[in-house]
């Protein structure tokens, strides 16, 4: 690979996307030994936390679901409630949403994140050789080459988000448009108001207690009674052991098995159950096992029916506005880039998701000298909780590890990484005690 002064950036490492999966592997990378200069990050913000931070503030998330391994710091340890603690004394309490973002924030300084920054978005991923060995280019939505680099992780968050079909109609018409809405958008509950919370995951009761808080009334709209997501049950499943095992199983089955696993865990704090067994005796709280079948404009601004699972429907309900926690499109085609790199690629699947290789390389592209890895939502097949904040760091570190073995770079020795650790935990103690604590 050969650049002129006048030809685009060129790097080892090109990370696509500027999220907190792409803050992870710039700083695992620079943990090892790679310079600022050697990764390219091309991202939409040079603030990695936007995204996430606009996701959290639309369900009113305040508090992080917290793995022990799921934060910013290059090593396992601290965990972010001693690092809570170091920074304010005490246990550490809870971690906050601002508790991470000040965490975040102090890593990317340290490890010089910004310097990495191209700020654009990237339409697509090209396999490219050259007399210097295999490399990629990187392309904008009209095919102009912004960048060049040996080894790209694609890290581009979330698709788009899932609606069920009767709600992604009723958008469409004027009256409803402001009444149904995404929980990962911004949205406001009126005291006094009805609602229609669907879905069953973590971020619906996140929902139901909003709802509930602000004064209004609930009907929580699920297809399942029991069980909904949550981020940190499946531990077993997220370490070591349990994700060789997970690996071992074919593809469909590694995902039956994820659906299995979250559906069975529990995602509600005692708090949470409090607030909703209070509001469920005052009348303020009702589920419906089913699923909704019909939504027009009403006397209160909205009219929905649901058909029951046992049969029957509820008839008409009058709400004020539904919400749909209905989570993300699993389908990697409708994400522009990743639907480029299927046409060109034809990589395997399974159902619509991408059938990645266990080190979470791009089957049929990626090579051991010149890697092409998904990390987050889009490679839960490779690795179970990708989607989470230690599974982010799993791959990262994965990745990180074999860029320097195709580069053939020392890593930093053990004294050198126990400095670059304790540079980033002083930074994020200091930015800590600068941030309110929840
Ligand atoms: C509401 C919510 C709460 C969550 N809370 C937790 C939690 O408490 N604990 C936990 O472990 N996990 C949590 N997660 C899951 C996960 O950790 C976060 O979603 C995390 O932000 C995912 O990081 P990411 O880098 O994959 O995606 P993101 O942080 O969303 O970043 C992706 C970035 O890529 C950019 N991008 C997309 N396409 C392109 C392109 N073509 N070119 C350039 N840039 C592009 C986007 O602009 C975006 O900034 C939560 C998720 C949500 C939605």
């Amino acid at each position: 690979m050969a650049a002129s002064p006048a030809a685009p950036p060129a790097a080892r490492v090109a990370i696509v996307g500027g999220g907190l999966g792409a803050l992870l592997a710039h700083s695992a990378l620079r943990f090892l030994g790679l310079d600022a200069g050697d990764v390219l990050v091309f991202a939409e913000h040079a603030d990695p936390v936007t995204t996430y931070r606009a996701h959290a503030w639309g369900v009113g998330q305040t508090v992080v679901q917290t793995d022990p391994l799921g934060h910013f710091l290059p090593a396992d340890w601290p965990t972010p409630r001693v690092l809570n603690a170091l920074a304010r004394g005490g246990s550490g309490g809870t971690v906050s949403v601002a508790d991470m973002v000040a965490q975040a924030r102090a890593v990317a300084r340290r490890s010089g994140y910004a310097g990495s920054v191209v700020p654009a978005r990237v339409g697509e991923v090209v396999r490219a050789r050259d007399a210097h060995g295999a490399y990629f280019g990187l392309y904008d939505e009209n095919g102009a080459l912004m960048g060049l680099a040996r080894h790209v992780l694609v890290a581009v968050g979330h698709g788009p988000q899932a609606l069920p079909e009767v709600l992604s109609a009723a958008r469409t018409h004027p009256l409803l448009r402001d009444r149904v809405v995404h929980a990962y958008e911004p949205k406001r509950y009126a005291a006094g108001g009805r609602y229609i919370v669907v879905g069953g995951g973590l971020a619906a009761v996140n929902e139901w207690v909003n709802c509930l808080d602000a004064g209004a009334e609930c009907i929580a709209v699920q297809r399942t009674a029991a069980g909904q997501e949550d981020l940190t049950a499946p531990r077993c499943l997220f370490e070591a052991l349990g994700i060789d095992a997970y690996q071992g199983v074919s593809a469909p089955d590694r995902l039956r098995v994820r659906q299995r696993v979250l559906r069975s865990a529990t995602a509600a704090s005692t708090g949470w159950h409090r607030r909703i067994s209070e509001a469920i005796a005052a009348g303020r709280f009702r589920e419906v096992v089913g699923e909704i079948t019909r939504v027009a404009p009403g006397g209160e601004g909205v009219v929905a029916a649901c058909d029951l699972r046992g049969g029957g429907s509820t008839g008409d309900l009058h709400v004020t506005g539904i919400t749909s926690a209905t989570g993300f499109d699993p389908d990697p085609a409708h994400v522009p880039l990743l639907a480029r790199l299927i046409a060109r690629y034809a990589p395997p699947r399974v159902g619509p998701r991408l059938a990645l290789a266990p080190n979470c390389g791009v089957p049929g592209v990626d090579m051991p000298d010149s890697r092409l890895c998904v990390t987050g939502f889009h490679a839960v097949v490779a690795v179970p909780h990708a989607d989470t904040l230690a599974g982010l760091k799993y791959v990262a570190r994965r990745f990180a590890e074999d860029v320097m073995r195709a580069e053939g770079t020392p890593r930093r020795g053990p004294l050198g990484r126990v400095r670059a650790q304790a540079a980033c935990v002083r930074a994020a103690v200091d930015e800590l005690r600068r941030t309110p604590a929840a």
